[in-house]
């Protein structure tokens, strides 16, 4: 579909610019050149709404009446959150799953690091006139790819990829923890007026990376890590419930999960201490615990992860994409730069 709509619209582009070159006299370029630049234009964004639009996209077309009144904030990328709203009476499901609305009605969708190009939700609205009759329209949304870093690593001896099985016990018993702190769909929704970091530092771990050790590929990096010195106190980015505070897990150490609702949680990870504890609610702002060094790693950071559990899987998304980029932050007295080597 893009492509075809671009091809025509390079063909209309080209009759253009040969007429014109025929038989235009310069008074008359400006003019030509405006159409032309018009119609690129308009090529551009018959394209885009093409793909971003489906098969919607080809109905519109040719003038069949459908509207396409969802509209969806925030980033359609993978590792993404997107917000949507809907009318009174109406619900959306995605994969087959209905999502909490708020009392605005608002609604959240988060996309997976590997998430599908594309997005489809499925709205239902109160048919007019006949009591308990439903009408559903299909929207399709287009997710942007994203390539994240893969760094391949050989030569490392074989005892440090293949974890011993006592500590693939443990971390699988307190995996489970963490999956239980994760699964409520709570009310919540402070959320929905932003996230601010909980740390500001260097960045020294991203979304999605991935180390590939002699040719095993391990599970992608799923936080943002940002290296201060232990003791650097860690802030909740919104509001909500703590749902775990545990100090000392197997590969994340002393471990923070706060629920902002809708199925929608952050997790730090590496504390050296915890501040709140668990069903205890806490603001935006609010100190938490302090960064640390605990669990698997290699220095000093906080890990911050966010993970979706609102239609009924466990989507990782990229905290990242949900603050300001990084300002500046103010380094104490006797911290070294050394710190912003380590992460994991
Ligand atoms: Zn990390």
């Amino acid at each position: 579909m893009c492509e075809l709509a671009l091809e025509i619209a390079g063909v209309v582009v080209d009759v253009i610019e040969q007429f014109y070159r025929r038989h235009c006299s310069k008074k008359n370029r400006v003019n030509v050149q405006k159409i032309v630049s018009r119609v690129n234009g308009f090529a551009a964004f018959a394209a885009g709404y093409a793909y971003a639009m489906g098969r919607v996209a080809l109905l519109s077309w040719f003038g069949m009446a459908v509207a396409n009144a969802l509209e969806l904030t925030g980033e359609p990328v993978q590792g993404g959150l997107l917000v949507g709203q809907l009318e009174p009476g109406q619900s959306v499901q995605y994969r087959g799953k209905a999502l909490q609305l708020d009392q605005q009605h608002r609604f959240i969708v988060a996309l997976d690091r590997d998430a599908e190009p594309e997005l489809v939700l499925q709205v239902s609205s109160p048919a007019s006139g006949e009591k308990q009759s439903m009408n559903t329209q299909i929207y399709p949304f287009a997710i942007r790819n994203r390539e994240y870093s893969i760094q391949h690593i050989e030569g490392v001896e074989q005892k440090y990829v293949e974890p011993n099985p006592k500590q693939v016990e443990r971390s699988r018993r307190e995996g489970q923890w963490v999956v239980n702190a994760r699964r409520q769909q709570r009310a919540q929704n402070d959320f929905f007026d932003g996230f601010i970091w909980p740390v500001r530092g260097p960045i020294t771990g991203v979304f999605g990376s991935q180390r590939v050790y002699n040719g095993q590929p391990r599970r992608p990096h799923y936080g943002v890590d940002v290296a201060r010195p232990t003791g650097t106190p860690v802030v909740a980015p919104s509001g909500g419930l703590v749902t775990l505070a545990h100090p000392d897990l197997y590969f994340s150490g002393g471990t923070l999960i706060i629920d902002h609702g809708h199925g929608l949680s952050s997790t730090f990870l590496h504390l050296s201490k915890l501040l709140v504890a668990e069903d205890q609610q806490v603001l935006q702002g609010q100190a938490v615990g302090h960064i640390g060094a605990t669990g698997r790693v290699t220095g000093a950071h906080l890990d911050w992860r966010m993970n979706w559990t609102g239609a009924g899987g466990n989507v990782r998304l990229d905290p990242q994409l949900l603050v300001e980029p990084m300002s500046e932050w103010v380094a104490l007295p006797n911290e070294s730069i050394e710190s912003t080597k380590t992460g994991d």
